[in-house]
């Protein structure tokens, strides 16, 4: 993993600290100068615990990593405030259009679905890296990716992210304790039923990020009235959260890969990448690419089996659909063949405790 080595740090007295730009559960995030060279970054301070601890983790996780779609980190200072109680700050890039929520509200609440293409791009971009560095993000939100001036996304608050060798290691450490934490409507059900944590959680709540970004509002708000109800009905119940309903075949065939309800069936962000949805690659592409062409008879059957119910409405037709179907197919056909090595990589770590819930005013 290359690390940043917290470059361009400012030196204490160097800085000066303006509005607040951003709050989140911990506290609120000012933007700042620095004085000697008048260029602008961010500052997330945290006083007391639970943001203390957040604050420490995000700067650890972040000290780690260097990708053009995780926002950087320059470094942190760690100082006591005027009651001599600990204090963390953590200077970071500054994205000058916020995040996307804050963006999604100033065009309406809705985003274009081209423009959730290119955003969800990079967002798995960002997510296949961490994964690739053993990390899961663990808070996948609209107001977790920020928007820079000129249209590029980065993933941000680490304060929940996980490394899983290290969860793995102390899991064999008697009275050792974990917890996981996220906002409740984008976790994803084993995550929220305590069966573990693994990337395919992150996975869903691309899959709810998604939604949020084509709908303007969190995942299954169509469907829950509270808190409680909510978490029963993700945990527990077989349902998905409801798809945007103008939404591309395309669209829904991405969703329904990463809102896959069993963790080892989820895509992967790398095999994400590769959804039309994403690729780009139209449906008359797969078409001529052949990749997923069918050997037999039997192969095009099964593909009418796979994915997509028949009843569904659209306006495609059989033609459309078959290539559609096939892509689907393809999906099938590689579980079926990797299924062992899925297993193996899977690995689901089972946790201790019972989630610790931020933002839970976030429903
Ligand atoms: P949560 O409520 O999810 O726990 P948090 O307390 O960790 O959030 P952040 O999500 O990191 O806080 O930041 C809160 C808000 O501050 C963001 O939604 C965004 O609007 C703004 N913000 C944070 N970091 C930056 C940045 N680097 N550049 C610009 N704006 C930022």
């Amino acid at each position: 993993m290359a690390g940043n080595h917290f470059c361009s740090c400012p030196l204490p007295g160097e800085w000066m600290k303006g509005k607040v730009i951003g709050s989140g559960s911990f506290g609120n995030v000012h933007i700042a100068m620095n004085k000697a060279t008048g260029a602008l970054f961010v500052v997330k301070s945290a006083v007391s615990c639970p943001g203390l601890q957040s604050l420490e983790n995000e700067a650890t996780i972040l000290e780690g990593l260097s990708s053009p779609f995780i926002v950087q980190c320059m470094g942190k200072e760690l100082s006591k405030d005027s009651n001599g109680d600990r204090k963390i700050s953590i200077f970071m890039e500054y994205m000058a259009s916020g995040s996307l929520s804050d963006v999604a509200e100033k065009f309406g609440g809705a985003l274009d679905e081209e423009v959730i293409r290119l955003y969800t791009r990079q967002i798995l971009c960002g997510l296949k890296y961490l994964h690739e560095n053993g990390i899961v993000h663990c808070d996948l939100k609209c107001k977790n990716v920020l928007l820079g001036s000129s249209g590029h996304v980065k993933l941000t608050d680490f304060g929940c992210a996980k490394k899983l060798k290290d969860m793995k290691n102390k899991r064999g450490l008697e009275g050792s304790w974990q917890s996981v934490g996220g906002t409740p409507l984008w976790m994803a059900p084993e995550v929220l039923r305590n069966e573990g944590l693994d990337y395919a959680s992150d996975i869903w709540s691309l899959g709810c990020t998604v939604i949020e970004m084509a709908t303007g509002r969190p995942p299954w708000s169509d469907e829950v009235s509270n808190p409680v109800a909510a978490i029963l009905k993700i945990a527990c119940s077989n349902q998905m959260p409801r798809f945007p309903s103008h939404f591309s075949r395309e669209g829904l065939d991405f969703l329904d890969k990463c809102l896959e309800r069993h963790p080892k069936w989820r895509w992967t962000a790398e095999e994400l990448l590769e959804h039309p949805f994403i690729s780009g690659k139209s449906v008359s592409n797969s078409r001529i690419d052949g990749s997923c062409s069918p050997s037999s008879i039997l192969d095009i059957s099964g593909m009418y089996d796979c994915d997509y119910d028949s009843d569904e409405p659209g306006s495609f037709n059989e033609d459309e659909s078959l290539h559609i179907n096939r892509f689907s197919t393809r999906h099938c056909i590689q579980r079926k063949g990797t299924d062992s090595r899925q297993q193996a990589e899977i690995d689901l770590e089972p946790l201790d405790n019972w989630i610790t819930v931020r933002s839970a005013g976030q429903f």
